[in-house]
């Protein structure tokens, strides 16, 4: 088995040409204890056990894999199967990197852990995973989200988070990852910046990918258990690309698993209203690390959408732009009505409502199952239950 993805990044976080520390020297330091604390601590047994008790007794994993037989029947080819991350405590695959990053600020010592939320899923997982280890959390999150997110923002106030409503500039996502950045500049020696995603500078992406790939390992061993084969192909939908690359690592030496990312196409790739950021992105630096980008000639994000507030991100994880420059993964896209489609039919076929961004992962499953012969088998990762989203899917088709 070649060693070539194991040892991903290298020392300076690189993978390829991607990742890195794009951030001023002081921080460079802090970022390198980080690394250190976190290869020490999770290379010992204590940790190990810690955080396996919780994956197993809190979040409630192993996630079960489903063959949705109604689904295959509708799509017409391939079997498709469902690694249930929808079915953990809080719904969805980001309470595994959360547990993770907060126990290891508790380990580090650290007094507060920070972070920026939009949709508030991030923030509502975080609040979790510092309500259970016992951390102070801090969120800072736009007026006009705080607004539109009200479920979560009453969430994280139960939880117990101090939540920092953003009054400046957009009232958005970009202005609440510049305010808790500012937040955590004050004492970076002594809070901890949780990032929620496989993005930022090293080890984040390597940190948050190692706390998901659970997924994947779970996954394997689930599917060879009950099938006796590894999946033909492999699907997730790519925000930052976080679930994704849990469900990809444990699979990327199994030449023989085709792996597809399905980005948000939006309203269209040839309108600016999307956030494809690896199918029609270009290379550059963004929140401290380097990755492919939706920017504009001078290097500024640009603005992104989705109808899933989760995928709307102008960069992406920096294993996701080396994955598709060597074709190991290959990056696709499915627009708000594609998603919306699979979003009614897995709810109606099966009875299991997605969370919009998973739904972008079923719609290209249902797309592709139909070319394929039914001995071929398809996972896709369903990252989150749809309870969010029912309200809006509601008005939106006027149900
Ligand atoms: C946040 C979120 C995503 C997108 O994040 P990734 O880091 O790309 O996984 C996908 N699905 C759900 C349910 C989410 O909450």
């Amino acid at each position: 088995m070649s060693k070539q993805f194991l040892e991903m990044p290298d020392e300076k976080g690189y993978f390829g040409e991607y990742g890195g520390q794009i951030i001023p020297p002081p921080l460079i330091d802090i970022m390198n204890e980080i690394n250190d604390a976190y290869e020490k601590v999770s290379n010992s047994q204590a940790f190990k056990d810690e955080l396996y008790d919780l994956q197993k007794n809190y979040i409630g994993r192993p996630s079960p894999i489903y063959h949705a037989k109604r689904i295959t029947e509708k799509a017409g080819g391939a079997q498709i199967y469902l690694k249930r991350e929808d079915l953990n405590h809080t719904g969805a695959h980001k309470i595994n990197h959360c547990i993770g990053e907060a126990l290891l600020a508790k380990h580090m010592g650290k007094t507060k852990v920070l972070a920026e939320t939009g949709a508030g899923q991030h923030g509502v997982a975080l609040a979790t995973a510092c309500a259970l280890v016992g951390m102070d959390c801090e969120i800072h999150m736009g007026e006009i989200d705080i607004e539109k997110e009200h479920p979560n923002v009453t969430k994280m106030k139960i939880l117990g988070c101090k939540l920092v409503p953003v009054s400046r500039g957009t009232r958005t996502l970009k202005d609440a990852v510049d305010s808790a950045f500012e937040e955590y500049l004050k004492d970076p020696a002594n809070y901890f910046y949780a990032i929620g995603s496989v993005v930022g500078p090293h080890p984040f992406p390597k940190m948050v990918r190692d706390f998901q790939s659970v997924v994947g390992r779970e996954a394997r061993e689930q599917f060879l258990e009950t099938n006796d084969k590894l999946p033909d192909t492999l699907i997730a939908c790519v925000g930052g690309g976080s679930n994704a690359m849990g469900l990809f690592t444990a699979f990327l030496e199994d030449e023989d698993v085709q792996m597809i990312g399905v980005e948000p196409a939006g309203k269209g790739l040839d309108t600016p209203d999307n956030a494809a950021t690896l199918t029609l992105g270009t290379k550059g630096a963004i929140h401290g690390f380097e990755c492919y980008n939706l920017q504009d000639e001078e290097g500024n994000p640009l603005p992104v959408y989705s109808i899933a507030s989760g995928l709307d991100y102008p960069g992406v994880g920096p294993q996701h732009c080396y994955l598709k420059d060597i074709e190991r993964v290959e990056y696709v896209t499915a627009d708000d009505k594609e998603c919306l489609n699979a979003f009614m039919e897995l709810s109606q076929l099966e009875g299991i409502i997605p969370a919009l961004e998973s739904a972008h992962a079923v719609a290209h499953a249902m797309r592709i199952a139909k070319d394929l012969p039914a001995d071929k088998t398809i996972l896709v990762n369903l990252s989150g239950r749809g309870d969010k989203d029912a309200d809006f899917v509601a008005d939106k088709l006027a149900l």
